[in-house]
């Protein structure tokens, strides 16, 4: 077989069964394809060891029959999820040398079915960011470029490294974490799908924590069959985690019908904002237009505290990340700074945590610490905690009236050039403003690559779907993938 990178999960898992290919050639062409792509800056610790042992594996299970669907499958794992013996340091200087005697739930959960781990993907450092440009590994740039130009684009963040690997084929799916639309805008930058499970979905066991109330991990794939196939692998159950639901995990998959034939989709008025791009709005059309061609109702409907959700967010996730992140010390992992004679205890937390977090993950904890500071805990924090209660109930209400799924636009932009957002950090965040609602709301939401714009650069459809209706919501995303037909790859530069 040629071209084994391009290959989807579903593609690869039924060659890998008729013989037609094998996980070490998978793996293989995987290894050389990341060898070959080092400008991309996705991969920032290799495996490839442990990925052919783990490939030969696979081969011999696949070999007995009655292998799980992931057994042999090549992916990347984000930085985030600490990997046994793997370096697991969340893109940040402080957890340099970090080395994990454990596995996270999900990772685990991928290892036993018999995926095939690569390496670990860049990302922004602690998941903090719309660009993956806060990593200390340097940028992740997106396989994608505009037009003629040669300018590097971002792949989006915090999962960039995790886009970009699966857009330009390095490896056939990875994983990525969701706290603000770290899954969901990467995937829409790079035209590929992104799916958040509904909070509690997926184990945060050994993932490391960045707002630990709305953090999700999730799958980023080819298509949504793949998405399907592999967060079916990443969900379930995990005693280990006290937030993780214990209801069952249906066989996704088995419900891509396509058919979507009297769903309800409401299409929300409060996302249709300023000074957005033509474009985007006409590509939310077309995907309605869409979806109502396959049969579904389409309903005007109204989520009226949205405008509050973005400044909500960022209240909450600093608020969480401060406290969080106060592990962080120097004492028991990682960095630890060079300390002076005479430095005491106080010295080295202070210098460690300086030296070793970089300028947005400290302005997060100077923002956490302050709104939950004596003083102004119920001007802010509590405040914040308010709005989002009347956020949530705007989407129970909705869902209580008989609408199946929400579609809206994922990003108000295509991907950007590096540079352009970083150094105003209200700008960057101004990019999760149709994903955070969802995180704040504990929904599963997913980005459906849709269309080009006018440079030729891939824009994504998001869907969002009832709590635990990951399957409905694949469902209708698996009929609006077919729709847009969206098949174009970027062009090979790297
Ligand atoms: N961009 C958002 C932030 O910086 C979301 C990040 C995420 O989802 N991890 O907080």
């Amino acid at each position: 077989m040629s071209d084994l990178t391009k290959l989807t999960i579903a593609a690869a898992r039924d060659a890998l069964r008729t013989g037609e290919t094998t996980s070490v050639a998978l793996t293989e062409a995987c290894l050389s394809a990341i060898e070959g792509a080092d400008a991309l800056g996705a991969f920032a610790h290799k495996t490839p060891e442990i990925a052919i042992e783990r490939a030969k594996a696979a081969d011999a299970r696949i070999a007995q029959g009655d292998a799980p669907d992931m057994c042999g499958i090549p992916v990347g794992i984000k930085d985030l999820f600490c990997t046994e013996g793997v370096a697991s340091q969340a893109a940040s200087k402080i957890l340099e040398g970090f080395t994990p005697e454990y596995e996270s739930t999900v990772s685990g959960q991928l290892r036993d079915a018999g995926a095939v781990m690569l390496g670990k993907l860049n990302m922004d450092e602690f998941a903090m960011g719309s660009s993956n440009e806060t990593s200390v590994y340097g940028n992740a740039v997106n396989p994608w470029r505009a037009g003629n130009s040669n300018a590097a684009l971002t792949p989006g963040g915090s999962s960039g490294g995790s886009a970009s690997a699966v857009a330009a084929d390095l490896c056939l799916a990875a994983t990525g974490t969701d706290t603000g639309g770290s899954i969901r805008q990467p995937a829409a930058f790079t035209g590929i799908v992104g799916l958040k499970p509904t909070y509690g979905r997926c184990s945060r066991w050994g993932i490391v924590a960045f707002a630990s109330s709305l953090d999700q991990a999730g799958p980023m794939t080819k298509t949504v069959r793949d998405a399907a196939i592999m967060g079916r692998a990443m969900m379930g159950h995990d005693q280990k985690d006290s937030t993780s639901a214990d209801l069952p995990v249906p066989d996704f998959e088995a419900m891509l019908t396509g058919d979507i034939r009297g769903k309800v989709i409401g299409i929300p008025k409060e996302y249709r904002m300023d000074g957005m791009p033509d474009e985007i709005e006409a590509l939310w059309s077309e995907g309605t237009q869409m979806l109502k061609d396959a049969g579904a109702e389409i309903r005007d409907i109204t989520l009226p505290h949205t405008k509050y959700a973005l400044p909500a967010y960022y209240v909450i996730a600093p608020a969480e990340a401060s406290s969080n992140l106060a592990r962080y010390d120097g004492v028991r992992f990682g960095y630890r700074a060079k300390m002076a004679p005479g430095d005491g205890i106080t010295e080295m937390y202070e210098k460690t945590r300086a030296e070793g977090f970089g300028p947005e993950v400290k302005r997060r904890i100077m923002i956490g610490t302050y709104v939950l500071s004596a003083g102004f805990y119920d001007a802010y924090y509590n405040r914040a905690r308010r709005v989002r209660a009347l956020i949530k109930r705007d989407f129970e209400q909705v869902f209580a009236d008989r609408v199946d799924a929400i579609l809206t636009p994922a990003t108000p932009s295509a991907a950007f050039e590096l540079g352009q957002e970083v150094a105003d950090p209200v700008q960057m965040y101004l990019n999760d403003v149709f994903t955070v609602t969802v995180n704040l709301a504990g929904l599963p939401g997913i980005a459906v690559p849709t269309g080009l714009d006018r440079t030729g650069l891939p824009l994504g459809l998001q869907l969002i779907g009832k709590p635990w209706e990951e399957g409905e919501l694949l469902n209708t995303a698996y009929a609006l993938e077919a729709a847009a037909g969206f098949v174009e790859k970027p062009a090979r530069w790297w």
